[in-house]
């Protein structure tokens, strides 16, 4: 007798499937197997998922279902649970299950037959001996754990008396609020311990690659042994697979990786550690757009076991939860050793004498610091947003710019390879020697990227070592390695660098941190690009003065045309509180998260007037719902860059008093939205993005 089976694949998005489809087994197979299965003229890998099929789907005749090719049986089935975090992510954030099930496991997996699978856990069946080998030849002598802080301990005490003991319910989640430096790492290090120790699993997430081989290091060294792997987006699709299949078999004890690792198979996971939760870097920007931070709390929950949410400078939505007693809040309130924060100096721009057609990038004070760090051996970090040598090209006599012909911005100059860049489409052409409009020789840079800073750092201060560490000098793999080694092992004395600078990386000799022109984040049109400058700019100052005998002298400049705002008042107070407080104030009274709930309908067409008509008829259906009566369906906008590589983007905002509500309307929407996407052949793409950040 054949049997009727659920099974996940990965339907295309525009088929609006979002159940699992039916197959038939001679064989029971287990929920969570792998398998291979039959779509069209395609075969495909799929899972088979638990629970009973769909009442519409139930209602095909058996004879018109078609059978399972083949069972990947050699791999045990994924877990109940996992299966459960999937269908909610894709729930929550409007994907099929199959879309999202199938597309975050390797990709390699994908594609393996069952022989070939066998093949490969062969191979893998030799690895862990020399796994072990690699770590230990003899069990090397680890080091002392350091005695903890009292800090430390205190909150160590709160999470063993409420998080540590399994218990039949799911512990509040964590979130462990403390400045760079305050030991948060030594608090997952413990953590991680004790769940090891009970044989259970730990996942550890971190927002961005570059940070992985870090925190990497500091797990190995204190677990040396204990099997660990690593997850992210830079594994050679080979690796990708190993690291998972040694997840899933249970083998890897610790898992530390990237925004992806949240939906690493462990059957054994007994703890969740997600590093900077406020880090934007946690949200996934196509496919299912989802928080893996969010995601990881709710993990945490369906496997009962705690999750630490860390950081220095939390997001506004953890910071409330805490406020409000759903997160429990352990604070770290100092630096270890008792180490200072970077003395913060505001440098104001204004006092500057204002000479015509002169921009200083560099005020004359800030100069004078860096040299009196160069002097005595220190070094110094500065750092600008803005990658390129000019943001725009510009011809005086016409006013030409270097626009990008296919996108709504403009071209960035890069001098070194004599470029104009679009960072937007990736366009790229040498730069004229002339006005292209009106033959004029002499066609300016205006404005400044990093390039041109470090241009004029090298001039200012003749003999400085100045390197310069952004995405253009990164581009080839392993360079950034080593440009940061240089840093770490002093050969460098100021280093020039996007945002990518200020994250995470432990520089023991810098006393002097500078922020160059951060003001546009002020008065920026997205309501969270002032918690974002916030964030940046603390993890910046974080950079300074980790050594407790410099701390001292340390500090971080900040040049700004606006001294007096409130954002860098708290900012010289290191008083994240006090800033958290007035951002939330204003997020209550202008209805924002977390005061609300809000999602983005997005639109891309070649004409905005094709874009348009599809949200418009968009939203005229979805405002006839009674369901839409306490939500708020802002008109169409387009989005802040909005054409790029010749699509027209427009962009239409929800915003609902409760996550519910939002959840109810969205599920209604979209079968209508697949429907409306083919009767509006001029739309390009579309898609929902649930919880956006930058809107
Ligand atoms: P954070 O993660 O908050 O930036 P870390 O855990 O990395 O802080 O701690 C900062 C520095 O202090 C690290 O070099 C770490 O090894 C050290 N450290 C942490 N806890 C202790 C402790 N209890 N005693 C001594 N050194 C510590
Ligand atoms: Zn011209
Ligand atoms: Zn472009």
């Amino acid at each position: 007798m054949s049997q009727r089976l659920r099974v996940a694949v990965e339907a295309p998005q525009h088929s609006g499937l979002s159940a699992p489809l039916d197959y038939l087994s001679e064989q029971p197979i287990a929920p969570g197997s792998l398998v291979r299965v039959p779509l069209g003229r395609r075969e495909l890998a799929g899972i088979v998922w638990p629970g009973p099929s769909e009442e519409g789907a139930a209602a095909l005749d058996e004879a018109q279902l078609r059978p399972v090719l083949a069972v990947l049986d050699a791999l045990p089935p994924l877990s109940k649970r996992w299966c459960e975090l999937v269908e909610f992510a894709a729930s929550y954030y409007q994907r099929s299950i199959g879309e999202v099930a199938l597309s975050v496991l390797p990709p390699q997996l994908r594609e393996l037959s069952p022989e070939q699978l066998q093949a490969r856990l062969k191979k893998l069946d030799k690895k862990p001996k020399k796994l072990q080998a690699e770590a230990s030849p003899e069990p090397a002598p680890r080091p002392e754990p350091p005695t903890l802080s009292p800090d430390q301990a205190l909150v160590l005490a709160r999470l063993d008396e409420l998080l540590l003991t399994p218990g039949d319910t799911a512990p509040p989640p964590v979130l462990l609020y403390g400045v760079t430096g305050s030991g948060k790492t030594e608090v997952y290090l413990r953590a991680a311990e004790h769940a090891l120790s009970q044989g259970r699993q730990v996942l550890v997430l971190v927002p961005e690659i570059n940070l992985t081989p870090q925190l990497e290091a500091r797990f190995a060294e204190r677990f040396a042994g204990t099997p660990m792997v690593s997850l992210h987006s830079a594994l050679t699709p080979a690796q990708r697979l190993g690291n998972w299949l040694q997840a899933h078999l249970g083998r890897a004890r610790l898992v530390l990786g990237t925004r992806l690792a949240v939906f690493a198979s462990l059957p054994e996971l007994g703890l969740i550690a997600v590093d900077e939760e406020h880090d934007p870097s946690y949200k996934q920007q196509d496919g299912a757009r989802y928080s893996a931070r969010d995601l990881a709390v709710y993990r945490a929950r369906l496997e009962k076991v705690p999750v630490i949410l860390g950081s220095a400078t939390p997001s506004l939505e953890s910071w409330q939860h805490a406020n409000t007693g759903r997160y429990l809040r352990l604070a770290l309130p100092g630096r270890i050793g008792g180490g200072a924060l970077p003395r913060v100096r505001l440098f104001d721009m204004n006092t500057l004498p204002r000479r015509k057609g002169v921009s200083t990038a560099l005020s004359p004070p800030l100069l004078a610091a860096l040299r009196q760090r160069l002097e005595a051996g220190e070094q110094s970090l500065v750092f600008l947003n803005r990658r390129g040598y000019a943001p725009v090209l510009h011809c005086a006599e016409c006013g030409w710019k270097s626009e990008c012909p296919h996108c709504s911005a403009y071209r960035v100059f890069h001098k070194a390879d004599r470029t104009l860049r679009c960072h937007h489409c990736g366009f790229s052409q040498r730069v004229p020697h002339e006005c292209p409009d009106c033959g004029n020789q002499d066609v300016a840079p205006l404005g400044r990227g990093t390039e041109q800073l470090e241009e004029q750092l090298a001039a200012a201060l003749p003999g400085a070592r100045v390197a310069r560490i952004d995405a253009d000098t990164t581009r080839l793999k392993g360079t950034l390695e080593s440009q940061l080694q240089a840093v770490h092992e002093g050969e460098v004395d100021i280093l020039v660098g996007t945002q990518m600078v200020t994250k995470g990386h432990d520089f023991r000799r810098i006393t002097l941190v500078a922020a160059i022109n951060p003001d546009s984040a002020l008065f920026s049109s997205d309501f969270r690009a002032p918690e974002r400058l916030f964030a940046l700019l603390m993890q910046a100052a974080g950079r300074a003065g980790r050594d407790a005998e410099q701390a001292a002298r340390s500090e971080m400049w900040v040049q700004t045309w606006h001294p007096e705002h409130a954002l860098y008042r708290a900012l010289l107070q290191h008083d994240f509180e006090a800033f958290a407080r007035s951002q939330l104030a204003e997020r209550e009274s202008a209805g924002l998260p977390p005061y609300s709930h809000l999602a983005l309908l997005r639109a891309e067409a070649r004409t905005a007037e094709a874009a348009q008509a599809f949200l418009s008829a968009a939203a005229r259906w979805a405002q006839a719902l009674p369901e839409a009566r306490d939500l708020m369906i802002y008109p169409p906008v387009p989005m802040s860059v909005a054409r790029v590589a010749n699509m027209e983007r427009l962009q239409m905002l929800v915003e609902s008093p409760t996550r519910g509500a939002l959840q109810r309307l969205l599920w209604l929407w979209m079968p209508e939205l697949h429907a409306l996407k083919r009767e509006h052949r001029g739309l390009q793409r579309w898609a929902v993005d649930v919880d956006p950040l930058a809107i």
